[in-house]
């Protein structure tokens, strides 16, 4: 949970016009650019938003079998009752296995 002082100061990052902070066309690599069309923000709160982080790393990962599932983050997936990223959920099936 953050603090009223942590929360004002992501506030302050955040209410600057992004376009101010970024160029709107960035070199990716060699002849080749990227244009910025538009940003969001989501603030994951699980009390709030359908997220929650991987049982191994920590990741944000949301729960496809709950309401509000959220597109933008990688989809949990559980194993023996636990819900990993998908990288991690390879790895803790294989466990699993032997
Ligand atoms: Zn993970």
């Amino acid at each position: 949970m953050l603090t009223g002082a942590e929360d004002e100061n992501r506030r302050n990052i955040f209410d600057a016009p992004i376009h101010k902070r970024f160029p709107k066309r960035f070199n990716i690599y060699g002849d080749t650019y990227a244009e910025w069309e538009r940003s969001s923000i989501l603030y994951l709160n699980p009390k709030y938003v359908n997220c929650t982080k991987c049982s191994d790393c920590d990741s944000w990962i949301t729960d496809k079998q709950k309401p509000g599932y959220q597109a933008r983050l990688d989809v949990g997936e559980y194993v023996d009752e636990k819900i990993y990223c998908p990288e991690c959920a390879t790895f803790a099936r294989e466990k699993l296995k032997n």
